[in-house]
Order: structure tokens, then sequence, then C-alpha cells
């Protein structure tokens, strides 16, 4: 029997019943523009039904041209449209699964010249100025909306989601911040609720009311002159009463600045609002934002907190998510690690989405794990990301495997990762791997310096190089002070740092350092209090937009920190789209000084020299981190050639440049599926 009931209640809606309250909430994957792309969301889809979810949400399909979210985006308004989309709905239905599909307009947000607006108010996050609809234009989305819900039902969907959050357009007119019309969509709040509420009502009449149609509640916007919790709670009972089926939650507006979905946002840390929603409505309501694990999901549910748990990131981590929690397999999970550096990123750079621990998803036609035909022995060296996927699928597959690594543990640089304030998760990541090294039967040989005699004596079939890299090293004058030291002296070997501190480098390990170093006490991110106090959100709801007046109360961070680089530009530039400006504000938050465009030139018991604009400048610090980069460590791979053993290099030991942990799993995962 399951250990969470409450996630395996059926809930009755009435006229169909959902198995489950697991809720796959709707992504954007890039595979709708892809040659054959229904083919494969498809496939997509079919695994998660398969793995056990209870209700499916499709990507957001726009309604009209006017609606794309980019150009040539996913639409929904004709018969044509329809059928292309039978394709999904056969595959999720023959799996036990039901999917509902996302109707979404971008509204301002439209990253194309067509957007339209409800004024003509660019957003802060995209280059095109939208055109104001007209009372016209407005009457035409609505029946656009409405015709998309009558092609998707067409299409065999068993709902709609109506997108009324996030910042979109349905937002955009509920809120002052970008409404400014003077008509009866306009002015009073009674005016701005106008749209969604007709949305709701005409695609309720147009559907009948055997068919699902959720509504997405911007429940806190966190923006400036969003909508007060009053104003919330009046829109959620109106889209009740013309007929909504189940409300979710919708948290924050894209253009806020304050994380919502990032790893360092706590587990389940907006489920607080779902249960003040709860206590003014009586459809079920859905909470999400965070929740990646089956404890929090029935912890939420037991509480009362909400009918249904919405996931959508954790199924492109693991399909099987549902059924191994119905299996008290918790243990077995591919946590989401809510990095976003393969799913979100990957949108917003307009590429297909996959996910940085599991290569598969999106996917599904192309990257297959199926037994090898013939068994082979392998050794695999490094038990970073890199071994430890590439050991334990080649191990899956059927071959017999040896991993060996030179530490007292798996995991390579993820155990300092997990370490940096705001990034728990990478533990997960690491107890998932170990799992699956026992399951699959995978040697393990810790403490082990492998050596090319180690590997003859052996007699492996072959061998995969994963032996990750060393950190750069400095020509720089005095670079063996005493005062100067490395990540790894700071993470891993934990070498006392003083109060004043220059961090040399300000790539991702350099920002992870300077977290890590302004850092006392328990992470906040581990203490949903301490965070939203952080973040300045209010959580008596009585602020507007649930920010506005607040004030952050940041704890003072224990060190002082100077942070370089060599190179012009702003910093954290490099770093992942959707959460480089989180790293930036976390450290602007503690005070950390940015100093750019500058050249070493010595370090001595007065501190770090520099040149900055040709002025020769002293910066007196008591430690120097250098954080510089890192350079392949494959001394291995030459003596294993000559003795004539076949050797693959994967993860940091191939490629150290821009190596990160999605590469080095991708290339790993790759590997093992054809070894
Ligand atoms: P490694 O993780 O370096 O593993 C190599 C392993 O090989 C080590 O365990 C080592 O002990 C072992 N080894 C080496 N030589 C031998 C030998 N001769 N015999 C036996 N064993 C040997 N990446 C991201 O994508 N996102 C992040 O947010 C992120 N954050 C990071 C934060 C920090 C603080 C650090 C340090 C790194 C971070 N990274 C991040 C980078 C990421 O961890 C690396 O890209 C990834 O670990 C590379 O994997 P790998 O398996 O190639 O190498
Ligand atoms: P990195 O991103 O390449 O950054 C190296 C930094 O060192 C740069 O700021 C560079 O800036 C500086 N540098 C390079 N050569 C130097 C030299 N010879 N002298 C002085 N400074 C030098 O590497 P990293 O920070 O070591 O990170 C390693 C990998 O882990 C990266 O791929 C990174 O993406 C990944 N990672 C990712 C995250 C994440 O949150 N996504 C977090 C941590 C690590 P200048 O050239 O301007 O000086
Ligand atoms: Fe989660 Fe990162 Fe995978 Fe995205 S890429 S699904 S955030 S683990």
């Amino acid at each position: 029997m399951t250990q969470y009931k409450h996630i395996f209640e059926p809930l009755d809606l009435g006229f169909t019943t959902l198995k489950n309250r697991i809720l796959m909430g709707s992504m954007h994957t890039g595979l709708e523009e892809e040659k054959n792309g229904f083919e494969k969301i498809a496939a997509y889809y079919a695994e998660r039904a398969k793995g056990g979810v209870g209700l499916i949400i499709s990507g957001g399909i726009a309604p009209n041209v006017q609606g794309w979210t980019g150009p040539f985006s996913a639409r929904m308004s004709t018969k044509k449209h329809a059928k292309q989309h039978k394709v999904i709905t056969d595959a999720v239905h023959i799996e036990g699964g039901k999917i509902c599909m996302q109707i979404l307009h971008a509204g301002r947000y439209g990253y194309h010249p067509f957007a339209v607006a409800p004024s003509a108010i660019k957003s802060p996050i995209s280059p095109f100025k939208p055109f104001k609809l007209k009372q016209s234009g407005i009457k035409r989305t609505i029946r656009d909306f409405v015709n998309a819900a009558k092609l998707a039902k067409l299409a065999g969907y068993d709902g709609v989601e109506i997108m009324g959050s996030e910042g979109y357009l349905i937002n955009q007119f509920i809120s002052e911040r970008t409404n400014k019309r003077t008509d009866n969509y306009g002015g009073s709040y009674e005016n701005r609720m106008r749209l969604p509420i007709a949305l709701v009502k005409q695609t309720r009449e147009a559907v009948g009311t055997e068919f699902i149609i959720i509504y997405r509640l911007s429940m806190l916007d966190l923006v400036e002159k969003g909508s007060t919790w009053q104003e919330v709670v009046a829109l959620g009972k109106e889209i009740e009463k013309v007929g909504a089926t189940i409300i979710n939650t919708g948290i924050g507006w894209h253009e806020a600045r304050i994380p919502t979905i990032a790893t360092s946002v706590p587990r389940a840390a907006f489920t607080w609002v779902t249960k003040k929603m709860k206590e003014e409505l009586s459809i079920p309501l859905v909470t999400s934002n965070r929740i990646n694990m089956p404890e929090t999901a029935e912890k939420i549910l037991a509480e009362g907190d909400a009918d249904i748990i919405s996931m959508a990131r954790p199924f492109l981590a693991d399909s099987e998510w549902v059924n191994k929690a119905e299996a008290n397999k918790s243990d077995e999970i591919n946590t989401c690690i809510g990095c976003n550096q393969a799913c979100l990123d990957h949108v917003f750079a307009r590429k297909v989405a996959s996910c940085l621990v599991n290569p598969r998803a999106c996917h599904e036609t192309e990257l297959n794990y199926l037994p090898s035909e013939i068994k082979k022995k392998i050794a695999v060296v490094g038990a970073g990301p890199a071994g430890l996927a590439a050991s334990t699928i080649a191990a899956e597959r059927g071959h017999d495997v040896t991993l060996f690594d030179s530490d007292k543990e798996t995991g390579g640089q993820f155990n300092m990762a997990k370490q940096i304030p705001g990034k728990e998760e990478f533990y997960e990541t690491i107890r998932y791997f170990n799992k699956q090294i026992e399951l699959h039967g995978v040697t393990l040989k810790l403490n082990t310096r492998v050596t090319t005699e180690d590997l003859k004596a052996g007699n492996f079939d072959e061998v995969i190089l994963a032996t990750g890299i060393k950190p750069r090293t400095l020509k720089v004058e005095g670079i063996d002070h005493p005062k100067v030291i490395n990540y790894i002296d700071v993470l891993k070997l934990k070498k006392p740092v003083g109060k004043r501190v220059a961090v040399i480098g300000a790539g991702g390990i350099g920002f992870d350092v300077s977290e890590y170093l302004t850092h006392e006490g328990e992470s906040t991110s581990l203490n949903i209090d301490a965070w939203l106090n952080e973040w300045g959100i209010d959580k008596t709801l009585k602020a507007r937009s649930g920010i506005e007046g607040i004030t952050a109360e940041v704890h003072p961070s224990p060190r002082e920190i100077f942070m370089f680089k060599r190179s012009k530009g702003k910093f954290g530039g490099n770093l992942g789209k959707t959460t480089g400006w989180i790293h930036r504000s976390s450290l602007k938050k503690k005070n950390v000084q940015f100093i750019n465009n500058v050249q070493y030139t010595k370090i001595d018991d007065e501190g770090l020299h520099y040149v900055q604009n040709e002025v020769q400048k002293v910066l007196a610090v008591d430690t120097i981190v250098i954080c510089a980069g890192q350079v392949p460590l494959k001394e291995l791979v030459a003596p294993l050639e000559t003795e004539g053993i076949k050797v693959h290099v994967v993860g940091g030991a191939d490629i150290a440049a821009e190596l990160d942990a999605k590469l080095a799993i991708n290339q790993a995962c790759r590997l093992a599926a054809k070894i």
C-alpha cells in the first residue's frame, strides 16, 4: 500500500474522475514548432501519462496570431490545427491519462511585432511595444479563446486551462500597471476583470458541462501595481460562478524581480497562498511552485492547503515520478533540482527544452537506453555527474560496469555545489545516482585513484574516463602567498577565510563561492518564512501584490566580498538566462562589490594589486579565492591509448571550458546509450 494516501486519493469532478492528485503543469517545450513536432510531443506526454500523472496540461497554445509568444508559435485556430493535436490526445488516452490544452495569449509578452495588450505599454522583458486592443479586438480575442476551446474538445482534449497569470494578456487587463483604458475594460476593478470572466463564461457555454475548464489565477503578482488580495479573491469567486471546474495557482509575473521557481526558492514556498484561497472558494484548487518530491506533496494535501499538486519540471526530470511514489520508491525519483539550465533557459533561447538530470526529456523518440546486444566489461573512472550517468546507464543496458573514484564519496564537484546556500537540491542528484548504482549492480570502488596499470590489469573491454577537471592556476606574482586559496580549498578542504575577501573570477563558481562566503547559519532556502522576509514578500497578504511597501530583511554578510573579473561588461552575463539575475541580486543584497576590467599584477602582504583603466590599485584583503575556471584532467588518455585500450572521454575531462553538469550528463548518457 502506498504511504502517500492523500496523493493517491481520486478526485471526482462530477462528470469525470482524476485518478490521483498530481497534475503535470504546463511547460512550453519548443517541440511544438519542431519538424514532426506533434509525434515527438505525443511520445513525451505519453511517457508521462504512462508514468501515472493524474492530469497533464499542455504547453501554452495561442488562440490567434496576436497571442503568439514568439513568431510562428503553436496556435489552435482551425480544424486543421485540431487534427494535428489528435495524435497527442490519442497517445495520452491510450496510456490511461487525461490531458487539457492550455490556451495562452501572451499579450505584451509576445516576442513579435503583432503583439497586442490592453494599453500600448512595452513590457520590460520584450523589445516589442504592443498595439492597444480596440473594443472590436477584445471581442475578437474572446471569440478566438472560445474557438480554441471548442477545437481543443474536437481534438480530444479532456479540457482546457485558461492562462490568467504570470503577467500574460489576461493579467495585463486585470492590473492597473498595464491597463490604462478608459472604456468598460479599464478603470474600476469590475471593468478590469471583465475579460477573464467573459472568457470563462463564454467558454463554458460553448463546450458544455462535461469538459474541464481550469483557470490559472494569479494569486500573488509580485510586481508594483498588481492586484490586492481582496481583488484576487473577488476574481476567483466570479470565475467559480461562471463555470470553472478547477482553479490553478499562479505566482509572480514573468517580469517580477522575485524568484518563484529557481532552486534557491524553498520547497512549497507558496502553498500558503493557495491555502488562503481555499477559505474563499469551493471548487478544487491546485497549488504549485517548487514542489518536487512526494513527501512535500503529501504534506501539502494532508494539511489541506490544496486539493491538487501541480508540478511541471519534475516531470522532465522523471516521467515515472507518480508510479515511483505510489510504489513507495521516492528514493528512486530523479529529482528536479530547479536549475532551469536545460528547460526554461532553453525555451528562452528558442531551443528545445530538456532536463539537466535527464537528457531524454523531450528527446524520447531519439535517445533510448535499450538492452545491449553484447555484454561488455566497462570501467568508468570518476564518479562525478558524468561518470555516474555513464556507469548507471551502461549497467542498466546490461553491461558489467565498475565505477572508480579517488574520493571517499560519489558526486564529484556536486559535493561542492550542494553546500552553496540555495543549492541544497544538488544532494538529490547524488542520492538518485547512488540508488541507481545499487539497482543496476554497478561495482563501486571509492578511495581508489586509478592508474593505467590498474585498468590494464582489470581486462576491461572499454574505459570511460570521467575524471573531471583541475582548477586553473594563475600566473601572477605572489600567487603562492599564504592568503591565496582556491574554491576547492574553501568548499571541500574548509580552509579558513578572512573577513575581507577578493574573489578572482566571476563565472558560476565565483558567484557560488561568493554566495557561500556571504552566508552564515541556516540557508534561507530551507526556511520559508526567512526566505519570504529576505525577498520582501508579505505573508499576511495585506500588501498589494504581496510586496508593496514591504522592506526586505537581509541577514548581513559576515564578510566583505570583492568580486573581480578581467573582462568588461556586466557580472553574471554568462550565467543562466532565467537565473543569472537572481544570483546578482542576491549578492547585491549582501553588498558584494563588483570590480571588472582589471589586470592582476601582484599579490603580497598588502593585498591584491591590479590595474584598472590604466590606474594601478591595491585592495587590502585577508584572503584571495581563485575561481578562474578549470582545465581538463585527462592524463590517463594517452597511456591508455598506447596500451591499445579503447577509451572514451566525457564531461569535464573532455572539455572543461563552458562545461557544466548539463553537458557532462548529456554527453555521458548519449555515450552510454550506444556503447
Ligand atoms: P567532476 O564532477 O569533476 O568529477 C570527476 C571525478 O573524477 C571526481 O569525483 C574525482 O575524484 C574523480 N577522479 C579524477 N581522477 C581520478 C582518478 N585518476 N581515479 C579515480 N577517480 C578520479 N554545473 C552546473 O551545470 N550547474 C551548477 O549549478 C553548478 N554549480 C557548481 C557549483 C560549484 C561550487 C562547483 C564546483 C561546480 C558546479 N557546477 C555546476 C559544475 C559541475 O559540477 C561540473 O560541470 C560537473 O561536476 C562535471 O562533471 P564531471 O563528472 O565531468 O567531473
Ligand atoms: P567559468 O564560468 O569559465 O568562469 C571562469 C572565470 O574566471 C571567468 O569569470 C573569467 O573571467 C575568469 N578567468 C578565466 N581565465 C582566467 C585567468 N587566466 N586569469 C584570471 N581570471 C580568469 O568557470 P567556473 O566559474 O570555474 O565554472 C565552471 C563550470 O561550472 C562552468 O561551465 C559553469 O557554467 C559551471 N557552473 C555553473 C553554475 C550555474 O549556476 N549554472 C554554477 C557554478 C558552475 P575573466 O576572463 O573576465 O577574468
Ligand atoms: Fe529541473 Fe533543472 Fe531539469 Fe529543468 S533542467 S527540469 S530545473 S533539473
